[in-house]
C-alpha cells in the first residue's frame, strides 16, 4: 500500500523521524577573517589611514599596492606568529616597518610603534563588518539544530571583540591561536574545536576563505573542508590573504567550494 494511503489514525505505521540520526552533520566551525567578517575591507581602511598619516607623499592610487604588501606578509611574520615564534605586536611592528620601507616611509621602531598602531588599529576596528550572508546562515544552522563555533588563527579575545563589533551573534570563539599556542593548519586546533563544540570531527564541517590552511587542513584533520571563495575576494586578487602566494592551489578531495554562505546548508546536505 502506498504511504499516502496509510490511515492517519494508524500511529504504528510511520515511525517518528529522528532528525539527529539522519542529519549528515552535527557541527559547523567557521574561520573569522574574510569568512564572516570583511577583514580585507577593514585592512584597506587601515592602510589608507596609515598612508595619510605617515606616507603622505605616496599617491592614493598606490593604496592597493600597499594593501597587497601588508596582506601578503612578505617577511612571513604572521606565519611565524601562528607557529608561536613571534608575539602578536612584534609581528605587526615588523610588518609595519617593512611596509614603510617599501614606500620610503619612516622606520617603525619600538618608540614610534604605539603612534603607528593607534592610527592603524583605530581605522581597522572601526571598519569591522559582517558579510551580508552571515546572519542568515547562522539562523538556518540554529534552526537545523547544528552547533556552531569559531576556530581562528588570531587570539580568542581579539576575535570575540571583532564578532561583537560586527554584530555577529550566536557564534562563540572556541579556539584561537592562543588556545594551544599555535594555529591552523595543525590538526590539533580543529580537533580542539570539535571537542569544545561536542561533535565528532567526521560529523563537523570547517568553513574558511583559504583553501589550504582552512579547507584542506580541516579535511586532513578528518573534518569536511569547505572553501568559501567569495567573488571579488579571491584568494590573492586583493593582495592575497595572509598566507597567499600559491596561485592555482587546488584544495583536493573532501573539500567543497562555495562562493556564498547562502548555499552552505545545501552543500552540506542539511
Ligand atoms: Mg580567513
Amino acid at each position: 500500500m502506498p504511504a499516502s494511503d496509510t490511515p492517519a489514525s494508524d500511529t504504528t505505521a510511520v515511525a517518528p523521524v529522528d532528525t539527529a540520526s539522519v542529519r549528515p552533520l552535527d557541527g559547523v566551525l567557521f574561520d573569522v577573517d574574510d569568512t564572516v567578517v570583511d577583514t580585507a575591507g577593514a585592512f584597506a581602511e587601515a592602510v589608507a589611514a596609515v598612508r595619510r598619516a605617515f606616507l603622505p607623499d605616496v599617491p592614493v592610487e598606490r593604496e592597493p599596492e600597499m594593501l597587497a604588501i601588508w596582506r601578503s606578509d612578505v617577511g612571513g611574520r604572521y606565519r611565524a606568529y601562528t607557529r608561536g615564534e613571534l608575539g602578536y605586536d612584534e609581528q605587526r611592528r615588523l610588518r609595519a616597518d617593512e611596509l614603510h620601507a617599501a614606500f620610503g616611509g619612516p622606520r617603525v621602531d619600538e618608540a614610534s610603534y604605539p603612534v603607528w598602531l593607534e592610527v592603524f588599529w583605530g581605522a581597522f576596528e572601526r571598519a569591522w563588518r559582517a558579510f551580508d550572508d552571515v546572519a542568515g546562515v547562522l539562523k538556518r544552522l540554529a534552526d537545523a539544530g547544528v552547533a556552531v563555533g569559531v576556530v581562528t588563527n588570531a587570539s580568542v579575545e581579539l576575535q570575540t571583540s571583532k564578532l561583537a563589533t560586527a554584530q555577529i551573534e550566536g557564534l562563540p570563539v572556541l579556539v584561537g591561536v592562543d588556545t594551544l599556542g599555535y594555529g591552523k593548519p595543525r590538526p590539533e586546533v580543529f580537533w580542539e574545536g570539535c571537542r569544545l563544540l561536542g561533535t565528532d570531527p567526521a560529523r563537523t564541517a570547517y568553513v574558511g576563505d583559504e583553501p589550504d590552511i582552512d579547507a584542506r587542513a580541516a579535511a586532513d584533520a578528518g573534518l569536511l573542508g569547505v572553501w568559501l571563495e567569495r567573488p571579488g575576494v579571491r584568494f590573492d586578487a586583493r593582495g592575497g590573504g595572509l598566507h597567499a602566494g600559491r596561485p592555482g592551489f587546488v584544495p583536493g578531495s573532501r573539500v567543497s567550494r562555495i562562493t556564498t554562505l547562502d548555499t552552505l546548508l545545501d552543500t552540506l546536505g542539511l
